[in-house]
């Protein structure tokens, strides 16, 4: 039997905690005898976006390529875990309308909590002024006007907001199958 395909795209802070939730839904998914792929921002920016900056047409220009992967895999019946911060609503409309199956997922913590967290030591660098344009910072976070799915980690544990990503996303694709 073939599973059809989804873009299951998560957007929200640096630390708000996308790679830790899609991590956990993929395991889980593949359990189920769904196809997996990850796109994750920070490995994609070192293959098929290296070179491109943190403008807001390098951003929009990486999220077109991610968009063009995912949609390639979608078409073949793949799940796909995109976990970028993409920080531009109409991008992400953008992604919405050319992929078609897409089920966005807000992963939603203050920029406080994100501070505190630093899991990769970036805001700590944006402080001392060695990094530019950091998104929530100095360079803008439009949240998403219709998410299919919204995380707030600061109030749940990673099972809390894994388990609710994981059920609405098998309830879309039983749907479709
Ligand atoms: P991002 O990929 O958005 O940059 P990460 O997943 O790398 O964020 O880091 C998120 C951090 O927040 C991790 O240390 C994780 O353990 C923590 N965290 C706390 N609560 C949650 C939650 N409900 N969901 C996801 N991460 C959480």
């Amino acid at each position: 039997m073939q599973h059809p395909g989804l873009t299951v795209w998560f957007t929200g802070l640096s630390g708000a905690g996308k790679t830790t939730i899609s991590q956990q839904v993929g395991k889980s998914l593949i359990d189920r005898g769904y196809r997996v792929e990850y796109l994750d921002g920070d490995a994609v920016r070192q293959t098929l976006s290296k070179g491109l900056g943190f403008s807001k047409e390098d951003r929009d220009e990486n999220i077109r390529r991610i968009g063009f992967v995912a949609n390639l895999l979608t078409r073949n019946n793949v799940v796909v875990l995109v976990s970028v911060i993409s920080p531009y609503q109409e991008i992400r409309q953008e992604m919405r309308d050319y992929i078609g199956r897409f089920w966005e997922v807000y992963v939603c913590a203050p920029l406080a909590i994100c501070q505190e967290r630093d899991v990769k030591g970036l805001y700590y660098k944006v402080q001392t002024g060695e990094i530019a344009n950091f998104t929530g910072i100095t360079a803008a976070y439009e949240p998403p006007l219709n998410a299919e799915t919204v995380c707030y980690t600061d109030a749940e544990t990673v099972e809390e907001s894994v388990t609710k990503v994981l059920r609405s996303v098998l309830s879309k694709l039983a749907q479709d199958n």
